[in-house]
């Protein structure tokens, strides 16, 4: 596990030319990556430690968006007086990851890149229609998440910013492992310039758009609207901690009380 060179740029530029070696990773809070390595998952061959680069940080409004830097801490989204203002549920949606441990090392960042099936941010992300900021370009978060893990960042491509455009209204709700907190079934809803949009993580091996709960809000905004909607339980997970028929009855329950929260 430990055999591995240690970097710490303090520049994109930087981190970028070292992350060329194919054998490099980048590394932020560490709190997938480094039980990865203890479980000789991954042995890289250089880990590439992000949290000396400035510009990764912060958290501002721009226009009728929130940029929220690729370093930023749960907590650091929990608390933030602009995320709250702006998109609260997104504040509710980070004071709700894991526990304290987690939320003061895991960043926005780690946790989008990873794209674990089970993480709240991707709800948010997919949910609000946000636009990924990376080394080299932007990526529209409909375009974004690929399948399991799997993301459009190409090897040595740094996640650096999430925009987020502000939502009329957004409201997340989630059933989780009482163990771990990650996400057994959850629902982001958002109605936004663009629409409405609903996202649901945790469920499925990818967050996913729930068109027909899109269509009936977009009618109806009223948990009503969604009350009848069943989702399919093909392509669910089903593991030791719930079968695809519970997750898929979840996501329903999920849709309702993301509506009541946004309000
Ligand atoms: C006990 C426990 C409980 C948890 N519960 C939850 C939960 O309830 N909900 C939830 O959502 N999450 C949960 N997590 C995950 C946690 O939220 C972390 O955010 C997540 O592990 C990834 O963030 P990180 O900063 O730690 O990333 P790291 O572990 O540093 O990196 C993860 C992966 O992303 C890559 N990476 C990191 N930063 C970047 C970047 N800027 N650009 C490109 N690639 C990058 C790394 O190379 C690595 O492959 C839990 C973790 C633990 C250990």
């Amino acid at each position: 596990m430990y055999d591995f060179a240690y970097h710490k740029p303090t520049t994109v530029a930087d981190a970028v030319k070292l992350l060329a070696d194919p054998d490099a990773k980048a590394i932020s809070g560490g709190h997938t990556l480094l039980p990865a390595l203890k479980h000789r998952l991954n042995r890289p061959s250089a880990l590439v430690d992000l949290t000396g680069i400035a510009e990764l940080k912060g958290i501002r409004k721009q226009g009728n968006a929130l940029v929220i830097g690729a370093l930023a801490r749960h907590v650091e989204v929990a608390e933030s007086a602009e995320v709250k203002a702006a998109i609260p549920a997104l504040a509710y949606m980070a004071s709700h990851i894991g526990d304290v441990q987690v939320r003061n090392r895991g960043t926005i960042g780690g946790s989008v890149s990873n794209n674990d099936p089970a993480a709240d941010y991707p709800a948010a992300v997919l949910g609000l229609g946000a636009t990924i900021h990376t080394s080299s370009r932007k990526i529209a978060a409909d375009d974004f998440f690929l399948g399991m893990f799997t993301t459009a960042l190409e090897p040595g491509e740094i996640l650096t910013a999430i925009e987020f455009p502000i939502p009329e209204k957004a409201g997340y709700a989630k059933m989780k492992n009482p163990a771990s907190r990650y996400v057994m079934a959850g629902v982001f809803v958002a109605k936004t310039a663009g629409g409405v949009r609903v996202a649901v993580n945790g469920a499925g091996p990818c967050v996913f758009r729930q068109s027909e709960m899109e269509r009936a809000l977009a009618a109806n905004w009223s948990a009503d609207a969604v009350a009848g909607i069943r989702q399919s339980p093909e392509d669910l997970n089903s593991d030791i901690h719930g079968s695809a028929e519970y997750r898929a009855h979840l996501v329903t329950v999920m849709a309702k009380r993301a509506v009541l929260a946004a309000g």
